[in-house]
């Protein structure tokens, strides 16, 4: 059975001694109270949370799934009480507004908060963590009677909310969806359609469930113009916020699937359900897109957690379990044989393992942090850069943390070897349940033509030149500190190469549109190095500065010992990426569909 010990330790590292989060926090005044104390504190007892309540519900959740019968779904055992310690215990209002009944903790809280929620049960935390996106879609876009009675009950935790965009012949290109809203004679409107794959779309976690669905008005345009956003809750509150009548949406059946068999994946369907219009007519792509935004960071987050709990575990397994001897001499002689980790390449898996799981986690932490300066900053050029980076790599976090916890969670299986393909062991949950992460809100491949066609070439490269300051800041900074040079050297000469790339691909693009599309996907993971690069050259310089300083804690040992691992084995694979996506759209389109 796997173990999960929330990453305390990692993750003070990367608040307090990497981005000093707390000194930008203190600066906003929303947060001006937010002390180192109290982070520790809230991730303390959120881990316990996490490690007592919802881990071991993980794997029981997994084999026993949910269960439809008579239009009603039944989470797995104890699904239900631990939503109840959950909400007892105020962590649904953790980062909510204080005038909904929230605490108003920062987003970055939040975040490490969600990466420990995810390690020990992602299943159970999408739950909580479409709800939170209701309640910011809501927030951002509802009007203020819709904000009086939704937000206080989805902050609570005594609703729930979900997100209806996918339709049975639509996923992708909402464009063609076909649900319909008629207007009623109040003001409210008739919506009538399907939609399919809707997480956490029916449940016994809550009294009520609000759905916010995507839906076109008689007279809409064709396309994505045409799209409006409803609220559509299953029991039609009265006015005085009580549960009255049922409303026309239901649950038609739930989805056997690959892994998250914990989450309910729900066939919805609405005939003449109430709804009420949220934000304007034929905009509500844009406003879903508050809530698609937030849920591509909270996936990447998911991606996270995974990397980290399938981490931690092969660890465990590698220093425990004998195979064979080093090629170098026995290195346990008094038994049969040394533990696998002295082999190179179980090495290999493990510090790419903990080299992508560290620095992403540094990434995500330091984009939440963005969040909350374009959020609650007071100095309007620093928001604006802020919202920039954030829009710039939300795509980022979405794509390449979740690739990656794919390819490490299969890494953590393999140091298993037979062992981590049988269920008992816990390993092969962690690669299905990181495999749907790759897919929803937004393919990765979707993300990176979002990437590279709208955040990149869109603004003629303005948001990437932001991220690119960064990095000229501390090349410019550490550039001649003899000591850096190991890591600075690469993350200069991978900015510079990603200035030319782009420009290319940016002249490509303009004369072929295939140009972009055929090189996206390459073009966001050569991206992702470069922002795992410069978290590697932080981090390094931390710890650098720390042994300096005669601090003779290993644990900055091995921060450097993995940044080398990251220099010398993994960002060299950006070579192939470039080249890759230098070859153009030649050798993808030549070919006829017929003679594939
Ligand atoms: C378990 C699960 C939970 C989900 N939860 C929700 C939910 O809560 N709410 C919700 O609304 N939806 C949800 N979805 C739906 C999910 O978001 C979609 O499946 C996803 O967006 C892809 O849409 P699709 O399945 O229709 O694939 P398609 O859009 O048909 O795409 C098929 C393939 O074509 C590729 N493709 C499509 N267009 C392009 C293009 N322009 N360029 C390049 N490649 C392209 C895609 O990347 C993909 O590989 C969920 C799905 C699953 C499986």
């Amino acid at each position: 059975m796997p173990q999960y010990t929330p990453p305390l330790r990692d993750m003070q590292f990367v608040l307090h001694e990497v981005l000093a989060a707390t000194e930008t926090l203190q600066a906003l005044p929303a947060h001006a109270e937010v002390s180192r104390e109290l982070a520790d504190q809230v991730l303390e007892e959120g881990g316990k949370f996490c490690a007592e309540v919802l881990f071991p519900l993980n794997r029981s959740g997994d084999e026993e799934g949910c269960t439809f019968e008579a239009g009603a779904v039944r989470t797995p055992k104890g699904f239900r009480e631990a939503w109840q310690a959950f909400k007892d215990g105020g962590w649904p209002t953790l980062t909510a507004a204080p005038e909904y009944g929230g605490q108003g903790l920062p987003a970055v809280i939040g975040m490490a908060f969600q990466e420990m929620m995810n390690s020990a049960n992602q299943a159970w935390t999408m739950y909580p963590g479409l709800t939170h996106g209701a309640y910011e879609c809501l927030k951002a876009h509802g009007t203020d009677a819709q904000r009086a009675l939704y937000l206080p009950r989805l902050v609570s935790g005594e609703w729930m909310g979900t997100m209806c965009l996918t339709e049975p012949h639509c996923g992708t290109d909402l464009g063609m969806l076909r649900t319909k809203a008629e207007p009623n004679a109040d003001g409210s409107f008739a919506i009538t359609g399907t939609k399919i794959f809707i997480s956490s779309g029916e449940h016994d976690l809550a009294d009520n469930i609000v759905h916010l669905v995507l839906a076109r008005l008689p007279d809409a345009p064709v396309g994505t113009k045409g799209i409006s956003l409803f609220v559509v809750p299953k029991f039609l509150p009265n006015a005085d916020g009580s549960l009255g009548a049922r409303n026309g949406i239901a649950c038609g059946r739930i989805e056997e699937k690959m892994g998250i068999h914990g989450n309910a994946t729900c066939e919805m369907n609405l005939v003449g359900a109430t709804g009420w219009m949220v934000g304007e007519p034929n905009k509500g792509l844009n406003a879903m897109f508050v809530m698609m935004n937030s849920a591509r960071i909270g996936v990447g987050m998911q991606s996270l957690g995974l990397m980290e709990v399938a981490w931690q575990n092969s660890l465990a397994y590698a220093k425990d379990r004998i195979q064979a001897r080093a090629l170098t001499g026995p290195k346990a002689p008094d038994k049969a044989a040394d533990p696998i980790i002295v082999h190179p390449d179980v090495r290999r898996m493990l510090l790419t393992q903990k080299a992508y799981v560290e620095a992403s986690r540094c990434f995500a932490y330091w984009l939440a942090l963005q969040a909350d300066v374009a959020e609650d900053g007071t100095d309007e050029e620093a928001r604006k850069a802020a919202h920039d980076l954030l829009a710039l790599l939300t795509p980022v976090v979405k794509a390449f943390i979740t690739d990656n916890a794919f390819l490490t969670t299969n890494l953590a299986l393999q140091v298993y070897g037979g062992h981590g393909y049988i269920r008992e062991w816990g390993m092969e949950q962690y690669v299905r349940d990181a495999r749907i992460n790759m897919i929803y809100e937004g393919t990765n491949t979707i993300q990176s033509l979002d990437l590279l066609g709208r955040k990149v070439l869109g603004d003629n490269g303005a948001k990437l030149k932001k991220f690119g300051a960064l990095i000229e800041a501390f090349v410019e900074e550490h550039g001649t500190d003899e000591d850096m040079a190991e890591f600075v050297n690469p993350l200069a000469d991978l900015g510079g190469k990603v200035s030319k790339l782009t420009m290319e691909l940016g002249m490509k693009a303009m004369g072929n549109p295939d140009e972009a599309g055929a090189a996206a996907v390459d073009y966001l993971r050569v991206i992702g190095h470069l922002v795992m690069s410069y978290f590697w050259a932080r981090m390094a310089r931390v710890a650098l500065q720390k042994q300096d300083a005669g601090d003779a804690d290993p644990f900055y040992r091995s921060k450097l010992a993995t940044a080398r691992f990251y220099f010398a084995k993994l960002q060299p694979e950006t070579a192939a990426l470039i080249r890759s996506a230098r070859a153009g759209s030649k050798p993808l389109m030549d070919l006829e569909p017929e003679l594939f």
